[in-house]
């Protein structure tokens, strides 16, 4: 690094002139110009703030059954799970409109908990609600938090994620959405029948709950952890929608055991009985069998509202693969159509994509890993070729994907 010189880089005052110069990387600033910058970075927040007081009235139009239609066009199948949610969204900006007119009787929030293997749409389902209420969106993963005062992130960083993604508009962060992902690889040492992690994460489950049942919390606005000297934001989190969600591996044998299943007697059982008899359990999960899995009761009753969502089978994937508003399959048409090519998928070409998905047992996840490792082969040499049409034949599909599997699926 070049020697810096003795003066502040913003004003140019000398060292003399002022009380203190502190050293930056390639740059040196004075105290009259970390006041001033602190200074006008409140103002701005203060700014955004007041802005977003004028829209503190929530206008909420969308019936259950309308909210269902929506997350149809994006959401293959799953229909309990959205219907479940509907009504709970639909009872939660109820609620919210509700308290702004003052009415008497106040309705508790009712939190989400989804339950149900990775890559079956969970993120996507609440996300998509998100979208369509409009209202700001944040995703958390429970595994990178801590208890306050250990290494790692603070819990309340989901919060500035939450203001961040709205511009740190207060008003609109407290009627936003949260989705913590992986809540059960916090489950309580020793209850769960599956330990993935080896600290407690009890500590994580309280910190938590103080978020999930409303409660007054400043937060850093850039994340990271708090300094004492550092400016906060205030942020009430009583109208944040919490959705936690989960795969809770191994929860069917507490379910079983609890609804007097014999699941053990999966193992004597074709797979696919197996699996069929697997879904149905999953669909009774209640809050006792998740409480069994080492979720603390007090944040369970936070989380009144518990979603499983199922597996998704082959006929599901194909959907998945074609028929969503933005499916993949649509979205690698739109770019070939960018550059005025016609692309089209032989039907045999997608059954492949399915086995292959299905044998590497990564669900709708594994779907698009699939696709991008063909389609980058052919988006590479699509441009250079004279062809208005490129036809994606099985003999492609199968000729590169056998040739860069090994790289591209293990990543
Ligand atoms: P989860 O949160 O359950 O692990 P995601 O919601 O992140 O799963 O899903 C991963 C990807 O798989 C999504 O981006 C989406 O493209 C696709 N996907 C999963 N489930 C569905 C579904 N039911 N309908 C449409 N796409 C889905």
């Amino acid at each position: 690094m070049s020697k810096l010189k003795q003066e502040c880089y913003f004003c140019g005052t000398t060292a003399s002139k002022s009380k203190l110069l502190l050293d930056g990387l390639n740059a040196k600033i004075c105290d009259r110009c970390i006041e001033l910058g602190s200074g006008m970075i409140k103002d701005i927040l203060k700014e955004n703030q007041n802005k977003g007081s004028e829209d503190i009235r929530f206008e909420f139009d969308k019936t259950p059954k309308e909210i269902v239609h929506y997350l149809d066009q994006y959401i293959i199948g799953q229909f309990q799970a959205k219907k479940v949610l509907s009504v709970a969204i639909y009872n939660h900006y109820k609620r919210i409109e509700q308290q702004i007119l003052e009415d008497e009787v106040e309705i508790e929030k009712s939190n989400i908990l989804m339950i149900g293997n990775t890559g079956t749409g969970k993120t996507l389902l609440a996300k998509t609600v998100a979208k369509l209420l409009n209202v700001p969106f944040a995703i958390a993963d429970a595994t990178t938090f801590t208890q306050s005062g250990y290494v790692g992130e603070d819990i309340e960083s989901i919060i500035t994620r939450l203001l961040q993604n709205c511009n740190y508009n207060i008003p609109m962060a407290e009627k936003g959405i949260v989705f913590v992902d992986e809540i059960d690889k916090i489950s309580r040492k020793g209850e769960n029948v599956s330990i993935t992690r080896d600290v407690s994460g009890e500590g994580v489950q309280q910190g938590l709950l103080k978020l999930l049942e409303g409660s007054e919390v400043l937060v850093p606005p850039n994340g990271g952890r708090k300094h004492p000297d550092q400016p906060m934001l205030k942020v009430n989190t009583k109208n944040i929608l919490f959705i936690c969600g989960g795969a809770f591996e191994g929860i069917e044998e507490i379910i079983g055991s609890r609804i007097n299943k014999n699941t053990l007697g999966f193992k004597k059982k074709s797979s696919i009985d197996e699996k069929i008899e697997k879904n149905e359990i999953l669909s009774q999960v209640n809050a006792l069998d998740v409480k069994k899995y080492g979720i603390i009761p007090e944040l369970l009753g936070r989380l009144p509202v518990v979603i499983s969502l199922q597996p998704l089978d082959r006929e599901a994937l194909k959907r998945i693969l074609l028929e969503p508003k933005n499916s993949i399959i649509k979205q690698y048409k739109k770019l070939f159509e960018f550059e005025k090519k016609q692309l089209e998928f032989e039907p045999e070409a997608i059954e492949f994509i399915l086995d292959k998905a299905i044998e590497y047992e990564l669900g709708a996840r594994g779907l698009r890993s699939i696709c991008e490792i063909i389609m980058t082969d052919i988006m590479y040499e699509s441009p250079s070729l004279k062809n208005k049409k490129i036809i994606v034949t099985s003999k492609i599909v199968e000729q590169i994907f056998n040739s860069n599997q090994s790289i591209a699926l293990s990543a």
